[in-house]
Formats: structure tokens, sequence, C-alpha cells
């Protein structure tokens, strides 16, 4: 079970990566593109953005706790888990003005989040309950632990430095 959880956090740590390169793969798309992106964030001082992420952690975090009660889902074990995806909801928030769901590879972040079928709860888990960032898990999932309830100290503490 431990060595699966590795696995995922594996690909965690691949799909990071791989958004490290996205600035690049943007300048390339942008010469066939007439629309750069106009990020939310773009225009703010690195005091209001932390001020506005912590203030996106918070509402996400009550959101998490929230709709995981109202589907019958726990939280994941290892409670890393739902807070690196918690975090990164917060800042995709701040960034693109919605909570796009952060374990996926996306080549126009902005256009997914206007077209909002991956902004959470996504189309997958709104109608099969099926959550691959493993942060709404149901009852038959391996990794399901028996919280419904995460702070935000706790998603600081396991993703205060992280940033998408
Ligand atoms: S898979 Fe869907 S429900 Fe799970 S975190 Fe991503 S957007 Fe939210």
């Amino acid at each position: 079970m431990k060595s699966a959880m590795k696995i995922f956090l594996m690909i965690q740590a691949l799909i990071t990566s791989v958004s490290a390169f996205a600035p690049s793969m943007n300048k390339v798309q942008a010469s066939f593109k007439p629309q750069p992106l106009h990020l939310k964030d773009e225009n703010m001082t690195p005091e209001e953005r932390e001020i506005a992420v912590e203030k996106a952690t918070k509402a996400m975090t009550a959101f998490s706790n929230t709709y995981i009660k109202n589907t019958g889902t726990k939280y994941c074990q290892d409670m890393s888990i739902p807070a690196v995806v918690i975090k990164g909801l917060a800042e995709h928030k701040v960034t693109l003005g919605a909570p796009l769901c952060p374990c996926r590879y996306y080549e126009d972040k902005e256009k997914e989040a206007k077209d909002g079928y991956w902004n959470c709860p996504c189309v997958p888990m709104r109608e099969r309950h099926e959550c691959h960032c493993m942060l709404f898990l149901t009852e038959d999932n391996d990794f399901v632990g028996e919280e419904t309830e995460i702070t935000v100290e706790e998603v600081n503490k396991h993703a205060g430095g992280m940033s998408m």
C-alpha cells in the first residue's frame, strides 16, 4: 500500500515538473494564438498575492470539509495528500479565478478554467464520485482514512511553500 502511495506522489511530482515547462510551451503556443493569457494575479504585488492565496486556502479548505461530508467520502490516510491538493486548488483560484483541478496537465489553463469541466468538484466527481486527485475518497478505496476534516494549519504545514 505504501509503494502505491509513493507512485501517486511520484505522479504528482511529475505533473508539477511538467507544469514547470508550461511557460516555455505557452511561449511557443503564443505565436499561434491571437489571445494572450490574462492571469487574475498578474497585477498583484507579492504581498497581495500572499494574502489572496491565504484567503483562497481558507475557502478551499472549508469547501473540501463541507463537500466531503455531503458526498459521504473521506480523506486519505496520508493527510499530506488532501493538503497538497487543497493548496493547488487555492493557487489556481488566485491565478485563474477558478479552482481548476491541480492534478492534471493543461495546454491552456485559462481556457480549461473557463470551460469548467475540471473546476473542482469536477464533472467525474459530481457524476460518479471519481476524484483522481485522491482528495475525496470512497469507502472502497485502498487509501481511504477516517478523517472528514482538515484544518488550514494542516494544509499549510504540508503544502505551505508549494506553488503551481
Ligand atoms: S479530481 Fe475533481 S474532485 Fe478531485 S480534486 Fe480534482 S477537480 Fe476536485
